[in-house]
């Protein structure tokens, strides 16, 4: 515990996705292992409420806080390192900063002044800024800003970092500026003009740069660092390498062998010691040195673009070290598969994972995949609408219910085995508006999940308006499709087992968030080690055929 909250902004220079919420998880992780309570925030400079309106392909992953917050999949990253939950409070939009001060407008609370960026757009983000500093919680809290210096929209983020430097005073409150040295393979050379350039563009609102973290595909020469340092105002220590890394779970280690967690204490004025990040460790030598190997099918419909299903991946890593094996995910676009080509697409597959998602697009590929699983016995693990796929798969080909369908699909279907919840009906606004956060879950005795979770109640994140139609349940159940995990208050079903069959688990809540490296989550590890037993069996008969 310290006296006053420290506070570090991380700003971004030169271009986007240098992976600043990497950088900054890292030094959060290794400030935490010497006993700091430390949380991250990210302000995200446009004008969305928040990512829960935006396309995935727009922003990749809308990751859900426990308090239902729809946020920037950067805050997953946080909760991954830290094994801390996140909240409302850590992500920060443009759009939430005018909303919030123009409802004070409307209130009358500016009592007739012109409402202005500055002081009161200003003020307002230095009110969110310091929000997880004054709740007495934290000792250091690490402020991201999203986008890059000198954009347009960033500016009066950087004002209220400048601002709020000053109002902190000395030690108080410190700016690492993130950057990228480009090599010019032509001429054989690292560069530092764009660093030198970003730095004067931050020097230009103000703000000079204590430390700069620069990313770089080739180490920095001891010269180099020194010229970077005498043009950009920072001392030589100051100027930290960030190599690209085979994982991001390297980058913490690469920060300590740089000395970033070091600097960063001396700057704010507090002691620092040797980092115990012995789990941390342990885990990344579970990792890389696999012992078997797996793949998963992911089957979805923005498999392109990795960003899209960011904690899923990370849950498989997260899983695959607890159990020693190397997780190999095949994103599977589930247009492309039909009747006809399933075999072919699957048949080689040692689990498979329907994922969650919206709209039309893809549905049928997904019904088809989860008959093929349902009936080759693969392990299947369905999240939100991969459970309601599985549903619905069940409810044609099974209760051949023909037709069945979700309402989200065909509002007309004549068997809705999956519907817009009740609460849902009265809603027309899109953004916020779903199931959000952390609901409790009853599981049921003797149920796989039960087993799986060691435990009679659990709590997990939710992110949607449809559900599983109560009316179907007994049919289902008399047909081998069992409720397992219900909500205590409404009834809800939130998690579906089919018995005969070795693991297929549809869950409604989507467990990928609650994934982290202290605290791999028990779904995707026991999903793991089902398709690993499914693939030393499928290995075992081709062997007993040869
Ligand atoms: N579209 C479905 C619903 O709203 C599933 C949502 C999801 O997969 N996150 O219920």
């Amino acid at each position: 515990m310290i006296d006053t909250t420290k506070y570090i902004f991380v700003t971004g220079g030169v271009t986007s996705s240098l992976g600043k919420g990497i950088i900054a998880a890292s030094l959060a992780k290794l400030l935490q292992a010497q006993g700091y309570r430390v949380t991250i925030q990210k302000l995200d400079p446009y004008i969305n409420i928040d990512p829960g309106t935006l396309n995935p392909y727009e922003h990749g992953e809308c990751y859900v806080t426990e308090d239902g917050a729809e946020t920037d999949l950067d805050l997953g990253h946080y909760e991954r390192f830290l094994n801390v939950p996140t909240s409302q409070a850590n992500s920060v939009t443009t759009g939430r900063i005018y909303q919030s001060v123009i409802q004070k407008e409307r209130r009358g609370e500016f009592l007739g002044k012109t409402v202005q960026v500055v002081p009161h757009i200003t003020d307002e983000i230095k009110h969110r800024i310091q929000l997880l500093g004054n709740s007495g919680d934290y000792d250091i809290v690490i402020t991201e800003i999203g986008g890059t210096v000198g954009d347009i929209e960033s500016l009066p983020y950087i004002e209220a970092v400048r601002q709020l430097r000053w109002d902190l005073g000395d030690n108080n409150g410190i700016v690492i500026h993130l950057t990228l040295i480009p090599y010019l393979s032509a001429a054989g050379e690292l560069k530092t003009k764009p660093t030198q350039h970003s730095v004067k563009t931050l020097m230009e609102s103000g703000i000079q740069a204590d430390i700069l973290v620069c990313r770089t595909e080739h180490k920095l020469p001891k010269e180099l660092r020194s010229k970077l340092a005498l043009f950009c105002n920072v001392r030589e220590e100051a100027v930290i390498e960030s190599l690209d890394a085979s994982t991001i779970y390297d980058v913490p280690n690469l920060m300590l062998d740089e000395g970033l967690d070091k600097v960063v204490l001396k700057k704010l004025a507090l002691k620092s010691a040797t980092p115990d990040i012995s789990k941390w460790n342990e885990f990344l030598k579970r990792h890389k040195n696999p012992k078997s190997e797996i793949t998963i099918g992911l089957i979805g419909k923005y498999v392109e673009l990795q960003d899209c299903y960011k904690s899923i991946l990370e849950a498989f890593i997260h899983a695959g070290a607890v159990k020693e094996v190397k997780v190999n995910v095949e994103s599977i676009h589930s247009e492309y598969i039909n009747q006809d080509n399933v075999k072919l697409k699957l048949g080689h597959l040692d689990g498979v994972l329907v994922a969650p998602g919206f709209g039309e697009r893809g549905i049928e590929g997904k019904i088809e995949a989860v008959k093929f699983v349902r009936e080759n016995k693969v392990p299947f693990l369905g999240i939100c609408l991969g459970m309601q796929m599985a549903v619905i798969e069940f409810a044609r080909n099974v209760l051949n219910l023909e037709n069945a369908d979700s309402t989200e699909m065909n509002p007309d279907t004549e068997h809705p085995v999956v519907n817009l919840m009740e609460e849902q009906k009265i809603v027309t606004d899109k953004g916020g508006t779903m199931r959000l956060g952390a609901w409790d879950c009853e599981l049921v005795a003797g149920s796989k999940v039960r087993d799986i979770y060691n435990a009679d109640t659990i709590s997990e994140r939710h992110r949607h308006r449809y559900e599983f139609n109560n009316s179907y349940k007994d049919q289902m159940e008399a047909a081998g499709m069992k409720a397992t995990g219900i909500n205590p208050d409404t009834g809800l079903v939130e998690i579906i087992e089919i018995q005969d069959h070795p693991w297929f688990i549809g869950v409604q809540y989507h467990p990928e968030y609650k994934s982290t490296v202290a605290n791999p989550h028990p779904l995707f590890v026991a999903f793991v080690k089902a398709a690993l037993n499914h693939h030393k069996t499928k290995k075992g008969v081709r062997m007993t055929q040869n």
